[in-house]
């Protein structure tokens, strides 16, 4: 094709979790909130459209959810950037900071996006291997000619979450910033937050997985108003419209609710994952809204296929530097027993 960089031909383009839209199919997928949003998003939307909004630009800043954001996580508003989608924030802070022929260096096994993001910018990607039990490998591993280091906490597909100290200590070594990717954070015990107070570390989030907007797509990125400064050169001005950022805005102060669908999620997981064992699956422990099974008797990809046969949607994973496993969503309580009768059957 005529013009086409080389990057671009060569690579595959990222393959995200297929969306059926089929209120039949039982997806546990890609991690969506098996419960609706907060009724607050619903009534902030309607006075929205019954309003003068739609007609005009949003505002490019975010300003009025980075002003609730402030209130609800004591930062600074100068220390937030609005994205369309966490995956609009990975995009920006890859453009901010890597060159052509840069490198990206995260975990494996991680985030499939990060890979992406690197070909498109037409870096090279390099991915380094867990220490032991999901530990943080030793930070000699990372090259020393690293653009950004991508790393997920909670990590997806695994559940897993590393102790914060440690990864300060981690960070302190390292030559390059560092996204702490915490698409997961309001499932876990603790989260980084705190982190972004120093010069080389971005927290991310997303809206799609605890406020379940996945559909209205937005997400934040936490740093050091220097940073933030930066990235906004690079994000398209209008990268939020007026309906996700008033959606936003109204989810994330409605902090009893999260609250509140968090604990029945967590409730759910619980249960779920020594159902899961006793059907001879090796489940990581998790802490986020998905549980990573594994098996050592048999491969799980016909078990994918016979779950979908019987209308349930799993995430089937593979790695070629780390093998097989079926990522699943913890959804509502029916989902799990009809997911978990299923496999009985199956298995
Ligand atoms: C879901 C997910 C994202 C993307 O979230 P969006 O806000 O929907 O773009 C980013 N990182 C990880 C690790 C995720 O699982």
């Amino acid at each position: 094709m005529i013009g086409l960089r080389p990057n671009i031909a060569k690579m595959a383009g990222y393959t995200p979790g297929e969306q059926i839209n089929d209120p039949a199919v039982v997806k546990l997928n890609t991690n969506e909130n098996p419960y609706p949003p907060s009724p607050r998003v619903f009534e902030a939307i309607q006075a929205v459209l019954t309003g003068d909004k739609l007609r005009k630009y949003p505002e490019p800043s975010g300003i009025s959810f980075r002003k609730a954001a402030t209130r609800v996580l004591g930062i600074d508003s100068e220390s937030i950037l609005i994205g369309n989608g966490s995956d609009d924030i990975l995009t920006i802070l890859t453009r901010t900071f890597v060159p052509e022929g840069g490198r990206i260096v995260t975990l494996t096994p991680s985030y499939s996006l990060y890979k992406s993001l690197a070909e498109i910018q037409g870096a090279r990607f390099q991915t380094v291997a867990f220490g032991p039990n999901w530990s943080l490998p030793a930070v000699s591993a990372i090259p020393p000619d690293t653009s950004i280091f991508f790393l997920a906490n909670p990590n997806s597909p695994s559940g897993t979450f590393i102790d914060i100290q440690k990864i300060a200590a981690f960070i302190e070594g390292l030559p390059c910033p560092v996204v702490v990717d915490e698409a997961y954070a309001d499932f876990a015990e603790d989260n980084a937050l705190r982190l972004a107070k120093l010069p080389k570390v971005i927290v991310s989030r997303s809206f799609s997985k605890s406020m379940a907007l996945a559909g209205i797509r937005f997400g934040y990125a936490v740093a050091q108003p220097e940073i933030i400064q930066e990235m906004i050169k690079v994000k398209d001005s209008y990268n939020c419209d007026v309906l996700s950022l008033t959606a936003a805005e109204a989810a994330i102060q409605d902090t009893a609710y999260v609250t509140e669908t968090r604990s029945k999620i967590l409730a759910t997981r619980e249960r779920m994952q020594p159902a899961l064992e006793a059907l001879g699956f090796q489940v990581t422990p998790s802490q986020a809204n998905f549980l990573w099974c594994r098996r050592s008797d048999r491969p799980v990809q016909p078990i994918y296929e016979a779950l979908k046969q019987q209308r349930i949607l799993v995430r089937y994973m593979q790695y070629s530097d780390y093998g097989e496993g079926l990522r699943i969503s913890v959804g509502t309580d029916a989902e799990i027993d009809r997911l978990l009768s299923c496999l009985h059957d199956i298995i």
